[in-house]
């Protein structure tokens, strides 16, 4: 009953009042008319009575299920052929992979890591993984295989679930990682790659395995999925998902002005759900019943504009050097977009090129959005308000390419160095600091200890300024990495290796713009006195021990290499310094 009465005579018994009722207070009919003048009910803060519904993640594959069982999931397979299935296989067989690993003793709280791209295995991974309470861990293969195997050792991963694609990957670490005890590739018995290994196929591993098993049986707050990020100097840290927060992250992500889509939309997460949970969609799609397509291991231009047009997609997310291979198939080929609706961007910052494209010559809407690992990872999107919407489009042109507004559930201020709050005034830089129920509060193994100041923010190492429409926008950053194509390289990588050459007196590595990648390394090298030696010498002796795509596309030499008050380098002095530098591998690109 929601009767406004009711009230009334909930005040009647209010315990503040301390005088007794006068005798001549109305009284409904039916009430008893002794009222007790001292309440029975305790001041002080009251529990609500609603029910404990535990925020675990199997409850969104539990809804997809009941809601949207017939709903399609299209798959573009590793393998290669595109196949067909629904929410309702995602259930059954995330089911049979739980199984599965529980046959193999696992328990919950352990590592289980995928190194895979986006299809329904890996999403059946995910979920077969989460739901018994062992923790999802993904593992990024554009890492080098050093690191893979030294993040899996740090999460003493027990299983690898991995894609054909990788098999070199995984022959290179298999005799590195000793807490693995269990390999499976995600494919089927006529695809298994040819090896000497103990691997079993996903196919015969979840084959035969009951659909029945107990889902959920833990606290809210239980680990379910661990990501490392390198987006900080030092060795790369485990963020260390909850249930709940991963609940919590879906709804955030499914307000309408965040990723909000919905059960009539066809949803295409090019994303990597090896990278920062393909920014939840893996959970809000089947969460609100959106037709979902999976890209696999195909993201040039023409595979994504063939999903695009033959799965009649909607929305799609992506960073902007996937959305550049695309638009420039579009426009080689002469082709339209007249399905899609929109796009979210993020991940590096949105050039304004590709803004331009979508809306102006495909009207499509870009929707810009900046986040973290460590954020889940959605920190703000660039939904506009009723306000921007009704200035000149130049304007909202200029709003757009700011990494966007904070959700319901992620609070973000900008402090000075001394931890001074700074004025929305859209000018004003200063470090960007966030908090929510889905922002990490410390990484695994507590490793960097306490991350969080004495309000309980994290300093996201990123320089932002805030308007008083509530719109962020990265103006530097302090960490001290460079983005390119979406993924970190760690400049102290390149450096460490660089000061190895015996010529090479200081080294230091900057991101210097480029069309593509967004960010390309510059090398730069401060030689010993009196040694000589070439960039491409120099070059060669990284050869072989960094990733190549860590490879700096240029070496620059300098007489001295500024360092600041504390001996650190300068990295904003080589900034500034090199900022008009071009790289060579520019034009190639253009
Ligand atoms: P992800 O790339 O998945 O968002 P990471 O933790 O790898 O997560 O990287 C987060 C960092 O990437 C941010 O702190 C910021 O420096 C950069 N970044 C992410 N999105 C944007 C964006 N839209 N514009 C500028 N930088 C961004």
């Amino acid at each position: 009953m929601f009767g406004f009465g009711k009230g009334k005579d909930e005040k009647k018994a209010e315990p503040a009042k301390a005088a007794p009722a006068p005798a001549a207070a109305p009284v409904a009919p039916g009430v008893a008319t002794a009222v007790p003048v001292a309440s029975a009910i305790p001041r002080g803060p009251m529990n609500g009575l609603m029910q404990d519904w535990k925020l675990t993640v199997d409850k969104v594959i539990d809804h997809a299920f009941q809601n949207h069982g017939q709903r399609e999931i299209v798959t573009r397979t590793v393998e290669g052929p595109i196949v067909r299935s629904t929410y309702a296989d995602l259930y059954y067989r995330s089911r049979q992979v739980s199984n599965a690993l529980l046959a193999d003793g696992v328990q919950k709280g352990d590592r289980i890591a995928t190194l895979a791209w986006n299809t329904t295995r890996h999403i059946e991974t995910w979920y077969g993984t989460m739901c018994i309470g062992a923790v999802l861990h993904t593992l990024n293969p554009r890492l080098f295989p050093e690191q893979i195997a030294w993040i899996i050792n740090h999460a003493e991963d027990t299983h690898v679930f991995y894609d054909i694609t990788f098999q070199p990957i995984i022959e290179a670490i298999k005799d590195k990682v000793p807490s693995v005890k269990h390999w499976v590739v995600l494919t089927d018995a006529a695809h298994k790659p040819q090896t000497t290994m103990n691997v079993r196929t996903y196919e015969e591993y979840i084959a035969g395995k009951s659909t029945d098993v107990v889902w959920g049986d833990f606290p809210e707050d239980t680990a379910c999925g661990l990501c490392y990020t390198s987006g900080t100097t030092g060795d790369p840290k485990g963020v260390l998902y909850s249930h709940r927060s991963n609940v919590l992250h879906t709804l955030i992500g499914m307000q309408h002005d965040a990723i909000g889509i919905g059960a009539k939309d066809t949803v295409l997460p090019v994303v990597p759900m090896f990278h920062a949970n393909a920014w939840g969609i893996a959970f809000s799609a089947p969460a609100v019943g959106s037709k979902l397509v999976l890209p696999g291991a195909k993201m040039d231009g023409e595979s994504i504009y063939q999903l695009l047009n033959d799965e009649k997609v909607t929305f799609t997310a992506a960073v902007p050097t996937v959305w550049l291979m695309l638009l420039q198939h579009l426009e080689g080929a002469n082709l339209k977009l007249p399905l899609l609706k929109r796009v979210v961007i993020g991940g590096s910052a949105v050039p304004e090129r590709i803004l331009r494209a979508f809306e102006e010559n495909y009207d499509v809407e870009v929707v810009h959005a900046w986040g973290m690992t460590e954020m889940s990872p959605l920190g703000s999107l660039g939904a506009m308000t009723e306000n921007v919407m009704a200035q000149d489009r130049e304007t909202v042109v200029r709003y757009k390419l700011k990494q966007g507004r904070a959700p319901f559930g992620v609070e973000m201020k900008t402090i000075n160095d001394e931890g001074t709050l700074l004025p929305r005034d859209g000018k004003t830089a200063g470090r960007l600091v966030v908090r929510g129920p889905a922002v990490a509060k410390g990484y695994f193994k507590n490793a960097g200890g306490n991350i969080l100041d004495d309000q309980g923010f994290f300093d996201t190492g990123d320089v932002a300024n805030l308007d008083e429409h509530g719109y962020m926008q990265i103006t530097d950053r302090a960490k001290d990495v460079i983005k390119s194509g979406g993924e970190w390289i760690s400049s102290i990588d390149i450096e460490n290796f660089a000061v190895g050459h015996p010529a090479v007196a200081n080294a230091a590595a900057i991101g210097l713009p480029h069309p593509k990648w967004d960010e390309r390394p510059l090398l730069i090298i401060e030689l010993k006195p009196g040694a000589a030696a070439t960039g491409d010498e120099i070059l060669n002796f990284l050869n072989g021990k960094i990733a190549k795509w860590w490879m700096p596309d240029d070496v620059a030499f300098v007489e001295k290499i500024p360092l600041g008050a504390t001996g650190k380098i300068n990295k904003l002095a080589l900034r500034a310094t090199f900022k008009d530098h071009k790289l060579p591998t520019i034009q190639a690109a253009e």
